[in-house]
């Protein structure tokens, strides 16, 4: 389903300033899939622009990744209130969506707890999964999916920072 910039189809859509739309190249083999859009993304409409978005450039950057050449996009499209985690409901609404975002890539990476749940269909365990590519079926369709970090986790700790700069390296080094 095309993205509909004035979606009603969950209670998020009620205190959002925008919705907020993939970045980066939309035609990329690989997607990165964030969780849900802060405050700076719900201003600008664009995904990973405030603090944390400002950690994923700086690994992409240090390991010669460059932003253009992957697309980045969130589980949800509307910024919860006071970013809290969208709930199941929420993620069910807008998983039309992002079925279609990912439609025909050769890799999507989950960034964090919340995406890498959402899109394998169980609670996953980042501590033990991390950095493991498996296969999953996204709208039908099968598909590579690197579970790793959310650049959030990487602003304080440096465990989850180099597990994220390893998932980059991977995907620098084997998908693009
Ligand atoms: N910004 C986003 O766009 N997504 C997140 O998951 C966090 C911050």
């Amino acid at each position: 389903m095309d993205i509909d910039l004035e979606c009603r189809r969950c209670p998020l859509s009620e205190g959002r300033i925008k919705v907020v739309t993939p970045d980066g190249d939309v035609r990329s083999p690989v997607c990165f899939v964030g969780e849900a859009p802060g405050k700076n993304e719900d201003v600008e409409g664009r995904p990973f622009v405030g603090r944390a978005g400002k950690m994923l450039d700086r690994l992409l950057e240090e390991e010669g990744l460059p932003r253009n050449l992957i697309m980045i996009t969130n589980t949800v499209k509307c910024r919860p209130p006071n970013n809290r985690v969208p709930t199941r409901g929420e993620r069910e609404a807008c998983l039309p969506y992002l079925q279609q975002e990912l439609r025909g890539r050769k890799l999507v990476v989950g960034l964090g707890r919340t995406a890498c749940s959402n899109l394998m269909g169980r609670d996953v365990k980042l501590m033990d999964e991390a950095n493991v590519v498996s296969k999953v079926m996204i709208g039908g369709e099968q598909v590579e999916f690197l579970p790793t970090y959310h650049p959030s986790a990487c602003l304080f700790n440096l465990r989850a920072r180099e597990g994220l700069r390893e998932a980059i390296k991977l995907v620098r080094d084997r998908y693009l």
